[in-house]
């Protein structure tokens, strides 16, 4: 691989979280008394994931391939909007090289969760465990994360080429 061929991309997202709601982060059901709302089933992590290859691979944005005014997307399990995605790069020519997410939550604490985000994650994008990292941390009670109105998640990819 020469350097010109290695590509990285970068993601956010965030949702409103509101009580009675499930909490499906990284693609794993997360014990909560709060959820996500969303016109999917709110997986904010799969979103800034989605965003980060869809960028890596200059593809435009999520919002433009899977609308959340498309009633086909309503209530949908994001984990397919990642494995959709995988496929269209793949189509393109790309492979996820790595990927490393911060979630910013104030609660639940996600410690214990981890391990089975990072493993779902790799298990859908096709790559070892090894090239996923899940790191979760509070907004120390600041701002709309803080006040435990929502969650916020950063993504970085790198994507290289199918070839390599
Ligand atoms: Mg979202």
């Amino acid at each position: 691989m020469d350097a010109e061929s290695f590509r990285v991309g970068f993601g956010y997202d965030s949702h409103r979280l509101a009580e009675g709601l499930p909490l499906v982060l990284g693609g794993v059901s997360i014990p909560s008394d709060r959820g996500c709302v969303a016109h999917s089933d709110g997986d904010a992590v799969i979103h800034a994931l989605c965003d980060a290859l869809l960028g890596a691979a200059a593809l435009d944005d999520i919002g433009t391939h899977f609308p959340d005014n498309d009633p086909a997307y309503k209530g949908i399990d994001s984990a397919l909007l990642l494995q959709k995605t995988v496929a269209l790069l793949r189509s393109e020519g790309w492979r996820v090289n790595n990927a490393d997410i911060t979630i910013i939550l104030e609660k639940p604490k996600l410690a214990d969760h981890k391990p089975l985000m990072r493993a779902r994650l790799s298990e859908l994008m096709g790559v070892p465990a090894g090239a996923v990292c899940v790191k979760a941390k509070t907004n120390e009670k600041m701002g709309f994360v803080g006040a435990g109105e929502g969650v916020a998640v950063t993504a970085a990819v790198s994507i290289i080429p199918l070839t390599t």
